[in-house]
């Protein structure tokens, strides 16, 4: 199963994706986790990134394909080409534009594979910005909090390893606005790019965080 996991900024896709990665046995890869692991390490990639990221922008495509092909080239040398019990892939955050999508496929035709289904979660923009601007997240374990809906029992501590909580320098009210303009103008178009091979699926991502998981599992397994 190789499944992308699409939505604006704050539509849940890392709230969902761990819990759907594990339940269909499945490899979580995050872009957005991946690029923010460079940065911390002070990589040449990671500092470079960090600019585009703080400011709302995507990181140039080149940079982006490359770094996926890296990724998904050790994770089918973990699972072992084609065995049984091949794990698979739940994309969050990738591909992002039309460009992306496009050497997604080749780089999976390449190996006879291809993405089994594009899932996005679907949420007004009012909301999106409420949840960005309440997101906190473990500097440790990652776990993913927000300070109203779902907030830890004790403040800026996580409930899970208690590491401390942070905020994203990109979830600032400007930037919100900025990302969310980038998504419409860049990232709304892979929608149609899937829909038209007619391998998307959109769900209702305004409920419950239990309730989005429902939805998601049955498009998953559909
Ligand atoms: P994305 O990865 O799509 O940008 P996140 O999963 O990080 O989104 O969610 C953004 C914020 O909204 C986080 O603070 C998260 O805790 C919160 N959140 C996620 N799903 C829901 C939901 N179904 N209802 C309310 N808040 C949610
Ligand atoms: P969100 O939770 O808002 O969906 P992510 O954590 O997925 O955000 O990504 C954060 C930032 O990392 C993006 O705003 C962008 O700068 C960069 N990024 C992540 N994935 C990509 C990608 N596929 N292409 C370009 N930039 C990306
Ligand atoms: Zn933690």
């Amino acid at each position: 199963m190789r499944i992308v996991l699409m939505g604006p900024p704050g539509a849940g896709k890392g709230t969902q994706a761990p819990r759907l990665a594990e339940k269909i046995n499945a490899h979580h890869i995050s872009t957005g986790d991946m690029l923010r692991a460079e940065t911390a390490a002070g990589t040449e990639l990671g500092l470079m990134a960090k600019k585009f990221m703080d400011a709302g922008d995507l990181v140039p495509d080149q940079v982006m394909i490359d770094m996926i092909a890296a990724q998904m080239a050790t994770q089918t040398a973990v699972g072992g080409p084609g065995a049984d019990t091949e794990p698979g892939i739940i994309l969050d955050g990738f591909p992002r534009t039309l460009a992306q999508a496009e050497a997604l496929d080749e780089a999976l035709q390449a190996t006879g594979g291809a993405i089994d289904a594009a899932i996005m979660l679907d949420v007004e923009r009012d909301e999106l910005v409420r949840r960005l601007a309440g997101r906190a997240t473990c500097a440790n374990c990652k776990a993913p909090y927000h300070l109203t809906f779902s907030p830890p029992s004790k403040e800026g501590v996580c409930d899970n390893c208690g590491g401390n909580l942070v905020q994203r320098p990109d979830d600032q009210p400007e930037a919100v606005r900025h990302r969310l303009h980038v998504y419409d103008d860049q990232t709304a178009p892979v929608l149609d790019y899937y829909r038209a091979k007619d391998k998307l699926t959109v769900i209702d991502g305004a409920g419950a965080p239990d309730d989005v998981f429902k939805l998601l599992l049955a498009a998953a397994r559909r």
